[in-house]
């Protein structure tokens, strides 16, 4: 496998996880679509693989590039990033106490609260932001997950700090590194146990293939039974989705240096318009953050939130009067995307009613500002 130790990110993303085909030269890695895989005279498998769901080659080339992406020791591919994050929930065992942040993906917070609390994990939300709030609790807790950027208000979670008090009461960290992606930040280096990815996002990037990850920081017990949650219950993605989703990595660090250009230049024109509230984004001075994400990030990342003057009516009334970018869920690829937040969030969710999430995409800046000034009014 093709991966030097002292290559830097943008080198990583095109090569790791790629080997030339032995038996054509293909550079481009082919689509393994075999369900099995045949044994020899002696019953042993002629390659590495035996069934489909257990592993093929295109998961297993996803997997060595994510995992060599974010430092960590392996990784294991899903088919959504719900199905990552509770592939580590079903590894948890019954009575397991689980705090999340606060703010947290919708998703993955309904997740915790419906099938998980089933499954009897106790799962509540905490103020991840603040290591006072942690602090507090820390002694009762087994786990703490968070995001950060958080989703869908930016807050930033302190990881280095998070993970020296988790470290000291043996708890265990996930951080949930969709909104960054391994180019900005890398938790486990700051501490995290375990990252999740929506690869649906950023990584695959263009829109077109839904999947998920875990990154492990060592492989211990815990992550055996990660693999075995993988294995068993066969939430997996198929070879296909797996080369699209290595195919689009290979672009990330050009895509997301531009995100991150385009986002910045984005949110502080957003800032200076008179019909804006308030504008979410680390890389703005005004960020309470702000320090932090310098710190544990090399940029901002590519999602901006505002609250709109007027309140949800008014965010409505944006959202409507856009005429070419796409009111639309989800984030991560080339293209912007504007949500207005409440019609996802449930209804006892903590974001704000005027909440409008943007995705910002590849596109010129120039027009992506003249649709949202339009539309701003
Ligand atoms: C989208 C998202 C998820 C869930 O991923 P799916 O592929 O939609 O299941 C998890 N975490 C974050 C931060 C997300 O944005």
């Amino acid at each position: 496998m093709t991966t030097h130790s002292d290559w830097r990110d943008a080198t990583r993303v095109v090569h790791s996880g790629r080997t030339t085909d032995s038996q054509t030269g293909a550079v481009t890695p082919p689509i393994h679509l075999s369900t099995t895989f045949a044994r020899a005279d002696d019953a042993e498998p002629i390659g590495d693989y035996v069934y489909s769901r257990y592993q093929n080659p295109n998961r297993e080339a996803l997997e060595r590039c994510l995992a060599d992406l974010e430092r960590g020791a392996a990784a294991a591919a899903f088919a959504s990033g719900s199905a990552a994050a509770n592939a580590i929930l079903q590894s948890l065992e019954p009575g397991t106490v689980v705090y999340h942040a606060s703010d947290l993906y919708h998703g993955v917070r309904s997740l915790m609260q419906s099938v998980s609390t089933r499954a009897g994990l106790e799962c509540s939300a905490l103020d991840c932001f603040d290591l006072d709030a942690v602090t507090a609790v820390i002694d009762r807790a087994d786990v703490i997950w968070c995001e950060t950027p958080s989703n869908p208000q930016l807050g930033i979670v302190d990881v280095t700090g998070l993970s020296a008090l988790c470290r000291d009461a043996g708890v265990q960290l996930i951080v949930d590194n969709t909104f960054a992606t391994p180019i900005l930040q890398r938790p486990l280096a700051l501490g995290a146990d375990l990252v999740v990815h929506a690869t649906t996002k950023y990584l695959a990037g263009h829109g077109d293939v839904t999947g998920g990850v875990v990154v492990a920081r060592e492989e211990n017990p815990f992550w055996e039974r990660v693999v075995e949650v993988q294995r068993h219950a066969g939430a997996v993605p198929s070879p296909f989705d797996c080369w699209l989703t290595l195919r689009g990595i290979a672009t990330l660090a050009v895509r997301v240096a531009q995100h991150v250009v385009n986002a910045t230049e984005f949110a502080s024109r957003l800032h200076a318009h008179p019909a804006v509230e308030a504008v979410l984004y680390p890389g703005l001075p005004d960020h309470p953050q702000r320090d932090l994400a310098e710190a544990q990030m090399s940029g901002p990342g590519g999602v901006v939130s505002m609250r709109v003057v007027g309140g949800e009516d008014a965010a409505a009334g944006f959202v409507s009067r856009l005429r070419w970018i796409p009111r639309a869920t989800s984030l991560g690829g080339v293209h912007t995307l504007a949500e207005h937040r409440v019609l996802v969030e449930p209804d006892d969710s903590p974001v704000p009613r005027d909440l409008v999430r943007f995705s910002v995409g590849i596109e010129d800046i120039e027009d992506i500002w003249a649709d949202v000034a339009r539309a701003l009014g």
